[in-house]
């Protein structure tokens, strides 16, 4: 493979035309490539005139009224359903809210209330007590949990991934994974681990913060329980855009006939939030989710976001985004050869996400910021983790070689020995 073999693969690329979705051209113009959409997906063009006419006409000029007019309270539902559509949920089952720490926590309890009564007897009578998730899952996920777990009395286990299945059986009541690692970019076998932990008798809540937009998901098809995940990652969404949540119909349905409270109780959850009424009912379905009054300017940035990945097929997506990851680990491999990258992302294609995770001994972050001086952005995690996150929606194969290219001059010149490279940023 050569430089021009990369660009002749991006002439041949048929999603190469909804690069001109994205705000670009300044990013391009000084030689930047972008392999962090992972972590915070490029700005989309629309985003840009669409907020604007939020700001200007529906808050500026439509005052309150734009709640109606404008229809600012139906938002978060009718982008839910959009996202539905990439993550295999039906309309009206997925809604947009608050942050993904936030949604896990309303997940973990509506899973405590599936398992006490839903499929397997009650709650109370089970000796099941226990949420099983991966060591190496995203921290906050694993704080949520274990703050969840003791106040109600159940206890966060943590295991290593080979260890999953094997714990299954040992009392556990909720299985919470995230679907892609964050750090090595594995992928769970979503079907599959949740049939096992059905046979168990296990509720499962998956976070789809590293998936979502990446690879193609079908929640019903996996029988999955709950989901949440994140609009900032790959749905372009912008800094702290809102999250979503998602719940199987056979548990909203229950909730609705027993009158199931969320663990956050406002009153745009309520039944009929404009009856003022002094006691809390809960609407039905998954709008019961829904605690207090929607951030109407990050949704509609996050709409942006969503549409740009609906203007392809997530199996176009993932198709390219399989040639991007499987072309930037052979050119590290064989280009880089030497300098002391393992890589840690599975090398099958069908177990990783859309990143590519290579560790290096104790001068990681030195190296990713010698990378972002010459215009290679990237991201670190502790203890030793350089990511490099795939966008299939802009990220092309000629930046696959560039970036490689540049990697290789960083470690061939040793510049990232610079001391300047070690000073450590607030966010990494
Ligand atoms: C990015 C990410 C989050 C982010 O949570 P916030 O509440 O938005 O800060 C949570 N979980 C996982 C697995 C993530 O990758």
């Amino acid at each position: 493979v050569n430089r021009d073999d990369c660009l002749n693969e991006d002439s041949r690329d048929p999603l190469a035309p909804l690069r001109a979705q994205f705000s670009l051209d300044r990013v391009d113009r000084e030689g930047v490539i972008y392999l962090d959409g992972n972590s915070l997906g490029v700005l989309p063009k629309a985003a840009i005139t669409r907020i604007k006419d939020v700001v200007e006409t529906e808050w500026g000029n439509g005052l309150i009224r734009s709640w109606n007019s404008a229809g600012w309270i139906t938002l978060a539902g009718r982008i839910g359903d959009k996202i539905a559509t990439l993550v295999g949920a039906r309309p009206g089952e997925l809604i947009v809210a608050d942050s993904t720490s936030i949604n896990l926590f309303k997940a973990l309890s509506a899973s405590a209330f599936a398992f006490g009564y839903g499929l397997t007897g009650p709650f109370a009578a089970s000796k099941a007590s226990r949420i099983l998730s991966e060591k190496t899952n995203f921290p906050t996920d694993l704080y949520i949990a274990d703050t969840f777990a003791r106040e109600q009395g159940m206890e966060l286990v943590l295991v290593d991934e080979p260890e999953i299945r094997g714990r299954l059986k040992d009392g556990v009541a909720i299985l919470m994974l995230t679907h892609v690692n964050y750090r090595t970019g594995h992928m769970h076998r979503m079907r599959e681990l949740t049939q096992a932990a059905h046979d168990a008798g296990a509720i499962v809540v998956w976070d789809l913060a590293h998936s979502a937009g990446a690879v193609p998901i079908d929640l019903h098809d996996a029988d999955a329980d709950f989901a949440i995940g994140c609009g900032y990652k790959y749905l372009n969404g912008g800094p702290g855009a809102p999250a979503f949540i998602w719940a199987h119909p056979r548990h909203t349905q229950r909730m609705d006939r027993e009158g199931w409270r969320p663990p956050l109780s406002g009153w745009l959850g309520h039944a009929q939030p404009f009856a003022f009424d002094p006691y809390y009912e809960p609407a039905n379905g998954i709008q019961r989710f829904i605690c207090g009054t929607p951030p109407v300017l990050s949704l509609a940035a996050l709409e942006c976001g969503v549409d740009a990945v609906l203007a392809a097929s997530m199996d176009a997506i993932r198709a390219k985004s399989i040639a991007l990851t499987d072309l930037f680990i052979a050119l590290v491999e064989d280009r880089c050869a030497g300098h002391g990258f393992t890589l840690v992302t599975p090398r099958d294609s069908a177990a990783r996400g859309s990143q590519v995770s290579f560790a290096h001994s104790a001068e990681g972050y030195a190296i990713m910021q010698a990378l972002i001086a010459r215009g290679v952005i990237g991201d670190f995690r502790a203890p030793d983790i350089l990511r490099f996150g795939f966008t299939p929606l802009y990220t092309r194969f000629i930046d696959v070689w560039d970036a490689v290219e540049r990697m290789r001059q960083v470690m061939t010149s040793s510049e990232w020995r610079d001391p300047r490279f070690s000073v450590r940023a607030a966010v990494t």
